[in-house]
């Protein structure tokens, strides 16, 4: 499969309500979610057959839309089973996933009260980038031009499309340099996030990552700090400006796609993965993993 467009899959895409063969999961181009953003989506993936985290990714899909002024046609256990039922259609055990509500066409313009909202689930096989032992090795990161908005100038909580536009421009640009990903600072000059993944900063046994009251506070990021305090390490939120991160020996990004990748540059600051990252790399893929004790 890899290659092939993502237009140009076989397989089935739940859309609104039913399953259709995923070349006819289609929208027309006068949809108000093309033109204006008003789209909300959630990035999941299952492990053995089961989406992890599936209530919380579902959550935070309502809450989105809830932050743009829709709703969504589905309640929360009406999302939780299509999303299960969409892996099973595929035959994917180990699988990404991607839900996706958006305001239809029924009329052109900046209102949309009159537009019905559309979901959709697809899902499709999107293995970790690389081996333990590459990831270990660290990506490189370079400065973004962009700043995260403040609260007051977009929903910045909300999982949305508009808030990814900034984050295609970042990435466009960090990787025509030779990099990975893009770190982004706030609008205030704080450390904020990668273009899809939080970020973290280790000394010894202390973990410091940016405080998200401005960016999500990924499910993977809250899953990460669990494990993290588990196993002895004290973790900090707060704000952090970037010549703070001179202090800082190891780094690595969470987030549902990228999991635990540690990084060795950012800009001109250089970490060396070490065992904060091994230990969370491993303790991340041992937590979502099910029926841990069935497998042993
Ligand atoms: N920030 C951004 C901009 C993201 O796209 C993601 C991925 N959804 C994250 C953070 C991490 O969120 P999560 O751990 O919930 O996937």
């Amino acid at each position: 499969m890899a290659g092939l467009p993502m237009d140009q899959r076989d397989g089935w895409i739940w859309f609104d309500g039913e399953l259709v063969p995923w070349k006819e999961a289609k929208v027309h181009v006068l949809t108000h979610g093309l033109h204006y953003a008003s789209c909300v989506f959630e990035g999941q993936r299952a492990y053995g057959g089961e989406v992890f985290k599936l209530r919380e990714h579902t959550e935070r899909l309502i809450r989105s839309a809830g932050m743009l002024d829709f709703e969504i046609p589905y309640n929360a256990d009406q999302i939780d089973q299509a999303c299960r039922e969409v892996l099973k259609a595929n035959n994917l055990v180990d699988a990404y996933m991607r839900p996706v509500a958006w305001r239809g066409s029924e009329e052109m313009g900046v209102p949309a009260r009159n537009n019905k909202v559309h979901f959709a689930i697809a899902t499709w096989e999107w293995p970790s980038y690389f081996t333990r032992e590459e990831r270990l090795k660290g990506i490189r990161l370079a400065w973004s031009k962009w700043k995260r908005p403040s609260p007051e100038t977009i929903p910045s909580h909300a999982k949305a499309a508009g808030l990814y536009m900034i984050c295609t421009l970042s990435k466009h640009a960090a990787m025509d340099a030779g990099y990975t990903d893009s770190m982004m600072l706030d609008y205030r000059g704080y450390v904020a996030e990668a273009t899809g993944a939080n970020v973290f900063f280790i000394k010894g046994k202390q973990i410091v990552t940016p405080m998200p009251d401005c960016f999500l506070n990924g499910i993977t990021r809250q899953t990460v700090i669990g494990l993290a305090r588990e196993r002895g390490y004290t973790v900090t939120e707060k704000h952090m400006m970037p010549e703070e991160l001179a202090d800082f020996d190891e780094c690595f990004l969470t987030g549902t796609a990228a999991e635990v990748t540690p990084v060795r540059e950012i800009g001109d600051y250089k970490f060396t993965p070490g065992e904060a990252c091994t230990t969370l790399i491993d303790a991340y893929s041992e937590a979502v993993t099910p029926n841990k004790a069935a497998a042993e």
